[in-house]
């Protein structure tokens, strides 16, 4: 009120000039400077159209890309909401609506990326990440840890591919006087539910995201990954881990959990538990003695401590 009073008494009005103009003269003024605003802006808007139009047609490899990266987000956030619920339906009605934003307003979901991103920043650089029905493939490899979940409908048993490799594995492994089996294979949310439940009322919550993998998190929901004849520790350093750990690779699987890789895992050396990811990748990872993770470039961790889906 008192800083108003001053800026009117400082107000000193021209000789024959009435009050009446000046509320005309500044009416006009505004209306000029409205004008101008209005002017910048489509100026603006025109110039971003063009430009963006011109950018799909130099490099449409360019754009598919930005929209994949879209995906991750709403794609993380359609698996949260629908997590909880048994209707598969709400995920194609969800996901449609949030594509086609992401598709419209590039720049804003850029900014909305790049703040839901921070923490991972690096998060898959120089790899082609998209995300499918819920399911994140980074160069075309499922992902599932930490960071990345499936949704709570997605039971398809073992995958076949997988299964005849190890097969095939197993049968070589038995001609060189090592017996390996399936210990367990494809398991549900609903199972890794009840199985997380139990370690979290045991050992605490801790331990059970050392050890175990909360619903939607879990690798053994996805089919592509096995817990060879045991899931106690001492199987380490025996002949049939060692064989394993040495010759898997050749049947396109991995160590996925390794000793050494902890931080990056998120999950405590396991030396039973192997993932199917092609001979080719399988290969590379184990040449350069790296897990999934540093192979993908991706991170994994919970976005939070407790929710069941992180
Ligand atoms: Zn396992």
């Amino acid at each position: 009120m008192s800083e108003k009073n001053k800026r009117k008494k400082k107000y000193v009005p021209r000789k024959g000039y009435t009050k009446e103009q000046y509320r005309r003269d500044t009416m006009q003024a505004y209306g000029v400077l409205t004008g101008i605003a209005m002017a910048l802006v489509i100026v603006l808007i025109y110039f971003m159209f063009i430009h963006k139009s011109a950018d799909k047609q130099e490099k449409p490899v360019d754009v598919p890309q930005t929209v994949t990266v879209k995906k991750v987000i709403s794609g993380e956030t359609v698996s949260e909401v629908t997590a909880d619920s048994d209707e598969s339906k709400s995920v194609s009605e969800t996901r449609p609506t949030s594509e086609t934003q992401a598709a419209v307003t590039t720049t804003v979901t850029q900014a909305t990326v790049e703040t839901t991103v921070t923490a991972k920043k690096q998060e898959a650089e120089g790899h082609k990440l998209e995300v499918k029905n819920g399911i994140t493939y980074v160069d075309g490899i499922m992902i599932v840890n930490k960071t990345y979940s499936l949704p709570a409908d997605y039971a398809p048993g073992l995958d076949p591919t997988a299964e005849a490799a190890f097969n095939e594995m197993a049968s070589q492994a038995w001609s060189e006087g090592i017996s390996l089996f399936i210990c367990s294979g494809f398991r549900s949310y609903r199972e890794q539910d009840m199985l997380f439940r139990n370690y979290a009322a045991n050992r605490g919550q801790e331990e059970a995201d050392r050890v175990s993998s909360r619903p939607g998190h879990s690798e053994h929901q996805s089919g592509l990954c096995m817990d060879v004849n045991t899931t106690e520790f001492d199987f380490a350093g025996t002949k049939e881990a060692i064989w394993l750990a040495n010759n898997c690779a050749d049947y396109g699987f991995i160590i996925r959990f390794p000793l050494g890789k902890e931080s990056v895992t998120g999950y405590a050396y396991e030396p039973w538990h192997i993932r199917y990811v092609g001979k080719k990748a399988a290969k590379e990872i184990f040449d350069k003695d790296i897990c999934l993770e540093e192979y993908l470039g991706v991170t994994s961790d919970y976005k939070n401590s407790t929710d069941q889906n992180g």
